[in-house]
This record gives structure tokens, C-alpha cells and sequence, in this order.
């Protein structure tokens, strides 16, 4: 952990945005209190997808839980209700539990919100909770003043039990990286959707709780996984970087292997930005042995959700925390972002 210079000024939007900007402030400011405190378990100085409380019986109670603040809050392929859900529910599976006891739900809304857009999010929180075979037990409204909030803001918790806890620091030299999909959908779409953009071809987000497809995968390669994290705020970039520098091997990533739309592809290159560092909402990065790459691969492309999984890299020891991009033509360091290019986009 980053030794304490302390922050000063003013919280900025970068701080929020997923990248080394958010790991700064909450390594800072937040953990280093909690983390020097006795706790048997996976728990905040891990900074991973949730946390695992150990239960007895070698089981793991783990919980994780996310704030949306998505701007707009309807947008190509989903909503702030379809991203509550699925945002808790894949963090859950990242730590090996696909199986969401059940999930509670705190909602922060503007005076003169429109109801009919309430009932819409409503019917996405529940046709959500329905695909991903849990529900909301528990919940809390608040109403704020018009301007004390921008429309409304949900928070989900999220819990489940697991044997297994996977976490995103066991990458070892020789494990294969594969992505379960297509990646930048959600940051573009998102974007194009905010700033009204005219691109070329059908972006939408690829917004979804994953945890069957991450259920196949578990069945599938079992102890062989070797780390698992979604990449949302500041895409694959951040995360990758994330998984190997606490895992402490370098990456070697493929770029003709990584899946890409084209229409993220060609609005990516409009735009300037690199799909690599925008959010996705229904994508896992997966490590897993070399001898078990190509069968996970096949079992996941049997769920409809892991069609265009590929392996797109391999772990290597040297350069430990470094991305390699092998474009083709040769190599180049990727660069940690900062954080999401766009701020609100979860
Ligand atoms: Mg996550």
C-alpha cells in the first residue's frame, strides 16, 4: 500500500472514476484505519470485488456493495435499475459466489422525480433480480430537495455464500487471461447516449448479471481459475493492471485477440478513445491454467452470454504490474489510466 501523503483540496470527478486516482483517495483515506484492524477474512485492505467473512464449515459469507449514479439513467441496452442489479451480482460472482442470497436496495431520489420513470426503473430492478435467480429483501427511500441530488441515486448490497473464494491476485506466470465477451460496449454506448452522439453502427451497453455465465465457468475449470475481476470503471486497462500488479506477474495481451463490436470499434476510434479503458457491466477477466484455457473457453461460449469469449493473454514473471500490448507489428507498455474517461458511468 502507498505510503500516507496526506490528500489535500477538494474531492475531483477523477477520484470516482475506477483508475489510480479512486485507489489513491481510498487507500489514503479510507482503509488504512480498517485495515490495521484484526479481520480473519478477505476484507478492505484486499480492496477486491466484496468481502469474504469466514462462517464455519468452511463456508464464506461474502458481501460487496456499489452506489449507481449513471448519467443518463436510460440509455441503449439497459438502465439505472438493470446496472444496480447486475453491478452487485457480478461482484458477487467475481469472489466465486454465483448464487445472490439476496439483496437489499437504498434509493436516493429528487424532489419532482417523474413516477412513471420510477415504475420503469422498478420493473428493471425486478426483471433483473428475476434473470440473475435472486430478489431484494430489504430496502430504504430517501427524498432530497430539488438540486440536493441529480434525479436519483441507488445503492445495492449484495449477499452470498461460497466454498471457494476466488480472488483477483492469483495470477501466476504461464496462466492464460480470457475475456468472457466483447468489450468497451457499455462506456461508448453510455457516452454516445450522454452527449447525444450520431456514430455509425448500433452501440449498446452490454449490461447484465453474469453470474450463470461465471457458474458455467466455476463447473467448467474449477480450481484451475485462478483470478477473476469485472471490468467496470476503467475498463480492462485498469483492471488487468489491478490483477497483475497485486499478483505480481507482468501481462502479455494480444490485441487481434480481444473481442470488439464494430461499432465500438469504429466510434473508438472516432471518438479517440481506446475500448480497453471504458467501463463494461456484463464481462469477466478470468486467469486460469494453460492446460484448462481452452476448455473454459468452450464451456463458456455455450451460455448465451460467453459467445465470444477468447483468451487474449498470457502472465509472464518479468515486468511484474506492467500490460504488455502485442499489436502485431510489436510491443508497447499499456498505461494505467487515470480512471474512467467519463465520469457517472455506473
Ligand atoms: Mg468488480
Amino acid at each position: 500500500m502507498t505510503a500516507a501523503a496526506p490528500i489535500l483540496g477538494r474531492v475531483t470527478l477523477k477520484q470516482g472514476g475506477g483508475g489510480r486516482a479512486m485507489r489513491n483517495l481510498i487507500e489514503r483515506l479510507f482503509i488504512r484505519e480498517f485495515a490495521s484492524q484484526p479481520f480473519d477474512g478477505v476484507g478492505l485492505a484486499a480492496m477486491d470485488d466484496g468481502a469474504a467473512i469466514p462462517i464455519g464449515d468452511g463456508q464464506f459469507l461474502i458481501v460487496t456493495t456499489d452506489s449507481h449514479v449513471i448519467h443518463p439513467i436510460f440509455f441503449p441496452g439497459g438502465d439505472i435499475g438493470r446496472i444496480s442489479v447486475s453491478g452487485t451480482v457480478n461482484d458477487l460472482a467475481m469472489m466465486g459466489a454465483t448464487r445472490p442470497l439476496g439483496l437489499t436496495c437504498g434509493v436516493i431520489l429528487e424532489e419532482g422525480f417523474d413516477i412513471e420513470k420510477l415504475e420503469a426503473i422498478q420493473k428493471s430492478l425486478v426483471d433483473t433480480c428475476r434473470e440473475a435467480g435472486t430478489v431484494v429483501v430489504t430496502g430504504d427511500t430517501k427524498v432530497m430537495g430539488r438540486g440536493e441530488v441529480d434525479g436519483i441515486v441507488i445503492n445495492t448490497t449484495g449477499v452470498a455464500i461460497t466454498r471457494r473464494v476466488v480472488r483477483d491476485n492469483g495470477l501466476r506466470p504461464g496462466d492464460r487471461i480470457i475475456v468472457t465477451g466483447t468489450i468497451g460496449d457499455h462506456g461508448l454506448a453510455v457516452m454516445a447516449a450522454r452527449h447525444g452522439l450520431e456514430l455509425e453502427g448500433d452501440l449498446r451497453s452490454d449490461v447484465a448479471p453474469i453470474n450463470g455465465l461465471i457458474e458455467v465457468a466455476l463447473q467448467a475449470a474449477g480450481d484451475a481459475i485462478s483470478a477473476m475481476k469485472d471490468p467496470t470503471r476503467g475498463g480492462v486497462s485498469s483492471s488487468l493492471h489491478e490483477m497483475a500488479s497485486k499478483s505480481n506477474v507482468g501481462v502479455v495481451i494480444r490485441e487481434s485477440s480481444i473481442p470488439l463490436t464494430d461499432a465500438v470499434r469504429s466510434s473508438g476510434e472516432i471518438l479517440g478513445i481506446d475500448p480497453l479503458h471504458v467501463a463494461n457491466e456484463g464481462k469477466a477477466l478470468i486467469g486460469v491454467r494453460p492446460e484448462s484455457a481452452e476448455a473454459l473457453v468452450a464451456a463458456l461460449r455455450t451460455h448465451p452470454l460467453g459467445r465470444q469469449a477468447a483468451i487474449i493473454g498470457t502472465c509472464i514473471s518479468e515486468r511484474p504490474g506492467s500490460i504488455i500490448l502485442d499489436t502485431g507489428f510489436g510491443k508497447r507498455l499499456l498505461a494505467e489510466p487515470e480512471g474512467e474517461p467519463l465520469p457517472r458511468i455506473c
